[in-house]
């Protein structure tokens, strides 16, 4: 009996088994003018073949585009509403602490990954920070682990140990190009020893955020790139690859940063501390980006929702604040998770608290970030071509195992 044979069904959508090794790559950051700009300069030409003999075509991503919930929207096939991953941090309003949301305590919807290992697929994940580790593998009866603490992968938490061995290569810096290589090298063994039916690679965007389409750092980071994808494709995987997010310039002509500190807006507006506001893109991780993306969550008494909404709607920069039920419905966010104003920031602008609460001394190129409506359009693209896709339906990036595994059609 084929152990392949019956499609799975998880979150209210049913996926075809792989009938060869499926590899979708999340490359964190990936607006689709880097890929553009890479072929341009002639510095992909493994990408250059893929799109000429597969399929290319563009997604929205969850709004907040940061990592955390569109990574999960990925691996669940669902939106925030669904598995409750609304941001990488949110205020849990019971003790009125501002949290990490990477425990899988917050994860309400079971992963397509941990359903397809349970039953009976071989799965395999790989990710760059290990703050995205406990997330994807949750429930995963399979390989999961990160680049970042690659060297302390054991068998009994992460499917795997020896992994530094495997890969051949040291730990990489959280802070360097190396993290994600590390996670596209590993992929590539992973596939050559283990042959996993499922394999997710998640990269970091350190590299984007600091650097912009088409230059040279960047289209060295897709030529890296280029190659190993390369190499699971000569293995006979499809591969699918899709972002988190996109990613832009936030900055004035000078080089600027052009940040709207809502914090100090609403309080003079309101008075001190009346408004609390929560960027749900802060993570350990912020020298990159000081904590500066384009979406914030406001938490207020019910009597000062309207006048900071008209406060904050007339801002220069911002693009849209909607009240909590409005965002939950508009996004797909989960409605507890959010705070009574959802603001927006507009292509070049980003939102912080107070001018004190931001470091930027680590910011040493202009600023480049995520988070709102601009960073939504991201790459979809595929090895093989895709069959029963309408011109008009609405891809996201959480589509993407659904195309791989239901619509690619067989290498020819
Ligand atoms: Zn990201």
């Amino acid at each position: 009996m084929d152990r392949l044979a019956q499609p799975v069904s998880v979150n209210g959508r049913t996926y075809a088994r792989p009938q060869h090794p499926v590899v979708v790559v999340c490359v964190d950051g990936c607006e689709p003018d880097y890929i553009t700009q890479a072929i341009q300069a002639g510095a992909v030409p493994f990408l250059t073949s893929m799109l000429r003999r597969g399929s290319s075509l563009i997604g929205d991503c969850v709004v907040p585009s940061f990592t955390n919930p569109n990574n999960l929207s990925i691996v669940t096939g669902a939106p925030p509403s669904v598995h409750g991953i609304s941001g990488n941090y949110f205020l849990d309003v019971l003790s009125g602490k501002e949290v990490m949301m990477n425990d899988p305590a917050y994860l309400r919807a079971p992963t397509l990954l941990a359903a397809f290992a349970q039953a009976g697929a071989r799965v395999a994940v790989v990710t760059a920070k290990d703050k995205l580790r406990t997330l994807l593998g949750h429930g995963l009866a399979g390989i999961c682990f990160s680049a970042e603490k690659a060297d302390r992968a054991t068998v009994a938490e992460c499917g795997i140990d020896e992994v530094l061995a495997l890969v051949g290569r040291p730990v990489p810096s959280v802070y360097s190009a190396d993290l994600s290589e590390f996670v596209f090298a590993a992929g590539v063994k992973l596939m050559q020893t283990r042959r996993p039916d499922l394999m997710y690679l998640s990269t970091t965007d350190y590299v984007q955020h600091k650097c912009a389409p088409g230059t040279s750092e960047a289209n060295a980071f897709y030529a890296m790139m280029d190659g190993y994808l390369a190499q699971l494709d000569a293995a006979g995987a499809t591969i699918a690859l899709t972002a988190d997010h996109g990613m832009s310039p936030k900055t004035d002509a000078a080089g600027r940063p052009q940040v709207i500190f809502l914090q100090a807006v609403l309080d003079a507006r309101l008075g001190a501390d009346v408004a609390r506001v929560i960027l749900p893109i802060t993570d350990p991780y912020v020298v990159h980006h000081g904590a500066l993306g384009s979406f914030a969550t406001v938490y207020l008494p019910p009597t000062d929702v309207a006048a900071a909404q008209a406060a904050l709607e007339s801002l220069p920069g911002v693009d849209l604040v909607l009240a909590r039920e409005a965002a939950a419905r508009r996004f797909e966010l989960p409605a507890d998770r959010i705070g009574d104003l959802v603001v927006v920031a507009d292509h070049l602008t980003v939102l912080g608290t107070r001018p004190a609460l931001h470091d930027l001394s680590g910011l040493t190129v202009p600023l480049r970030s995520h988070g709102g409506l601009s960073e939504q359009k991201v790459p979809l693209l595929f090895n093989r071509t895709l069959r029963d896709v309408p011109a008009d339906r609405r891809l996201r990036n959480f589509d993407v195992f659904d195309l791989a595994l239901n619509h690619v059609n067989p290498p020819t």
